[in-house]
This record gives structure tokens, sequence and C-alpha cells, in this order.
């Protein structure tokens, strides 16, 4: 019989593993969808990879999962002249301005006038990933005067970060407005919108994009984790992205915060993925060191939906490798003993609604029965995302008419998609629930499974069904 994990790993695509091989090999290995990285890469080959993806799909009948990962609003410094790389050190004094002229010792500039014009004294400043650490000092002729608090290089096109401070523009730039038109036209599943500050940062994205997919919030801003809650209420799911919070924030305020992004989501009822370093070493190394393995399994027993491979997948020595350990962690951790317990403590409350209801009734059932699957009808998916947000042990057969459908939630914990008829009476179900359960090998004759839908099908958020049907 199927021993299916709960828990999904999405991996990031680029040189590493584009190729129509390799991608079928780490769909093989576990992996549920892929990330499309716009900061890097065109058009025109990811058109290939979308191709090569779907043929996978067809051929090894799963529905996978394509998230379109937005660049936005990157904040770089311009260049050097001359000397192309300056050591700044503590105590220095190094300003940022406005003058195109390559940049000194002593300046450079930040071609971006309306974050010269909302910094104020006593913000920080880093640049080169948070290497070089400055705070402002002054402030003259619209250009902002810094003294150096940790030292490092700076060199052309740095990265800068500007922790805590409320940068005056959207989440979006043309690049990324154009590049989200480009992934209607590529049909992706899911867009990640990076640097995203405000609920109306993904309001914007949606204004561009309706309901062609699914939106992910890049959760890699301090200013995002103030207002959490507000913009979980618009996004369909949220990123834990650690690379750029653990320069935003110090890196011991990372823990805690992904454990609170992957409560928030769990009670909305929204898809979390941990993102950034998760089997790092393995870029360069075919095995990952005790730290990572202890990463993966945490995020694992937080009761995570998706963990993320980025550089391990995308450009590293060793990206099967890395697939295959991270779903044997995963397929290992829920399998120990303390795993139930702890998904089951941050058991989310039950919502004042029919559907939640039955969903929360399923769960018991299952809970006090001798369940081997739960096979859940859904044509949006609201039937099936409450469903996982139970947690329960047995996989979740999620059937669904829609193809759109049956990939974007492909990414949810525990949910096992597949594309199936629509059902159009109550006694259509349990022949096609049969059906599916034994093509996936998931149950067997005198099982006991559970069947949840919402009748009339088709009508969103209305499940209202539950039933015990023994195979
Ligand atoms: P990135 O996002 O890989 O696009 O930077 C993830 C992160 O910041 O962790
Ligand atoms: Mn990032």
């Amino acid at each position: 019989m199927n021993t299916l994990s709960h828990t999904k790993i999405l991996a990031t695509v680029g040189p590493a593993s584009s190729s129509p091989e390799m991608l079928e090999k780490l769909v093989d290995a576990g992996v549920n969808g892929f990330r499309l990285n716009f900061s890097h890469g065109g058009h025109d080959e990811y058109r290939e990879i979308v191709k090569a993806i779907r043929n996978i799909e067809k051929r090894r009948k799963t529905p996978i999962t394509i998230l379109q990962d937005l660049q936005g609003p990157k904040i770089r410094v311009g260049t050097f002249e001359g000397k192309k790389k300056h050591v700044l050190k503590v105590g220095d004094i190094f300003t940022l301005d406005n003058d195109k002229t390559g940049g000194t010792a002593q300046r450079v500039c930040l071609p971006h006038p309306e974050i010269l014009e909302v910094l104020n004294i006593g913000d920080p400043v880093y640049i080169n990933d948070g290497v070089v650490k400055m705070r402002v000092k002054d402030k003259k002729d619209g250009a902002v005067i810094c003294t150096v608090e940790a030292s490092g290089t700076v060199s052309d096109r740095k990265g800068v970060n500007l922790p805590g401070v409320d940068l005056p523009f959207s989440a979006m730039t043309n690049k990324d407005r154009k590049d989200a038109k480009f992934g209607m036209e590529l049909d992706v599943d899911w867009v990640a919108l990076s640097f995203v500050q405000r609920p109306e940062d993904v309001l914007e994205l949606r204004e561009i994009i309706g309901n062609s997919a699914r939106i992910m919030a890049k959760i890699e801003m301090p200013n995002a984790t103030k207002r959490l809650e507000k913009i979980v209420e618009v996004v369909d799911g949220l990123m834990v992205a650690r690379g750029d919070l653990g320069v935003e924030m110090p890196l011991e305020e990372v823990p805690p915060l992904q454990k609170r992004i992957i409560r928030k989501c769990r009670e909305a009822g929204k898809i979390v993925v941990v993102a950034t370093q998760m089997l790092e070493s393995m870029t360069q190394a075919n095995t990952p060191t005790r730290a990572e393995v202890s990463d993966v399994a945490n995020a694992t027993y937080e009761g995570a939906d998706t963990l993320m491979l980025s550089a391990e997948t995308a450009s590293g020595d060793y990206p099967l490798e890395a697939v295959e350990v991270m779903a044997r962690v995963i397929s290992r951790i829920e399998r120990s003993v303390a795993w139930k317990p702890l998904m089951d403590a941050r058991h989310p409350n039950v919502v004042q609604n029919i559907g939640d209801a039955m969903a929360h009734g399923a769960y018991q059932i299952s809970e006090t029965l001798d369940i081997s699957g739960i096979v859940t009808f859904t044509a949006s998916g609201s039937t099936a995302m409450r469903m996982s947000r139970q947690r329960p042990l047995q996989p979740i057969l999620t059937l669904t008419p829609e193809i759109k459908t049956a990939r974007a939630l492909s990414l949810a914990w525990g949910l096992h998609t597949n594309v199936s008829a629509e059902p159009e009476t109550f006694d259509d179900l349990v022949p096609l629930a049969t059906e599916a359960l034994q093509a996936m090998e998931l149950c067997g004759k005198g099982d006991n499974v559970l069947l949840t839908a919402g009748v009339p099908f088709g009508v969103s958020g209305s499940t209202n069904m539950v039933r015990v049907v023994t195979l």
C-alpha cells in the first residue's frame, strides 16, 4: 500500500534541474511543485520548463504545482568607478546619494530618490546581504550620510536592506507586472509576491492576474510581520522567506516568527511554505549537516504545508540527493511518536459555519474509528482545505473536476489531489472515491473510508455531508 507523506516539497528550478530528465527524477523522488524564480532566467527558458513539467504531469498522472516567484523591488546601490570594491570599516562615513557618477570609498548612488527621501536619522541601512551595517547620521541636499557599524565590502549593484523602514512603493515593479502577465500565459498555479509590506500589495497583483492563479505573499520584511493578520486575509498562502528575513531582522527572531506564521496560516486554513537554506550545504555536498536535518524535521513537526529547496535544486551539485534527503526526513518524522501530538497541540478552533463543523466532525470520526483514508470532493478547493487544516493522520484524497484546483492544492498539507468526473448525485460519490483510492493504492478491500463533499456539487464553500463507507 502507498504511504504518502503529508508534508510537501517545492523545488526551485535552475540550471541544475531544468532538463526534462532531471525534472522527472525530482518528481519521482517526491517533489510536488516547482518554483520558477523570476529573479533569474528568461521567458523562453521558462516556456520550455513549463512544457516539460506538464509533460511529466501527464506521464506520471499526478498534478504538479508551478509557482511563479516574482522578483519584487529589490533595492540595489549603483556602480563604482576605478576601484570596483571598497572595504568599509567601523566608524567610516559613507554617503548614499542621487549622483549617477561612479561610486568611491566615500559614496555611491542609490538610484531610488524616493527612498533617500523617507530615510530618517537613526534608520539602519544594510548593504551586501546585511554584511555592511550602517546607520543614518545626517541628511543633506537629498543625500543620506551614514556611519558604518559593521564592516564589509561594497561593490557594484550590491543589495540594500532597510530593516523596519516603511518603503514608499508597492511590491511590484514594471518587470514584475510584465512577468505576472507572462505567468498567466504560462498558466502558472501560484504567483509568489516578494517583499510584500501591506495587504494592498497583494490586491495590486490580484488586480492584474484576477483568479488565474493563487497568490502567496513572501514574508521577508519586518513591516509585513506587523500586518500579518491583514495580509493573511487577502492571500491564499504565505512563504516564510528566511533568506531576506534573516537579513532584515536578528537571526534569532526568525524561528519564533516561523512558528507564528505557520500557526496563523493553519488557523486561517491557508497554505504555508518554509523556505531557504533548509539543506544549504547540499549545494556542494551529497549529505546534509545534522543541523539541516533538524531544521527540516522541525518544520515538519510544526505542521508546515510545504518545505522549499532553493539553491539546492536550482544551482547545486546534488539536486536529486537534496530532494531524496528531504523526502526521507519528512517521511521518518511523520512516523515518529512525537509528531501527531504536536499536530494536535495546535488544533484550530472550529469556525461557526457548516463547512468547518463538517470538517471538524469528519476529523473526530477519523480519530474514533479505524479509518484508512479520507476522500474530499471539491470544486474550488475549500472543502479540501478545511480538511487539511484539521491535520488528520490519514491521507486525504482530494478529487476535483478542475485541473487548476488539483494542481494548486498539491502544495497543501496532506492533500493528494486528482482530477475526477463531477459527481452528479450523492450516490455517484462512492464509486468515484473507491476507484480513485484503489488506483492510488491508498486503501484495500474491507477498509473504512470517510467521504466528505458539498451536495449539490460545484457550489463553493457548501460542504454539508460526511459519510463512512466500507470498501
Ligand atoms: P528569494 O526568497 O529566494 O527569492 O530571496 C526567499 C527568501 O528570501 O528566503
Ligand atoms: Mn527573498
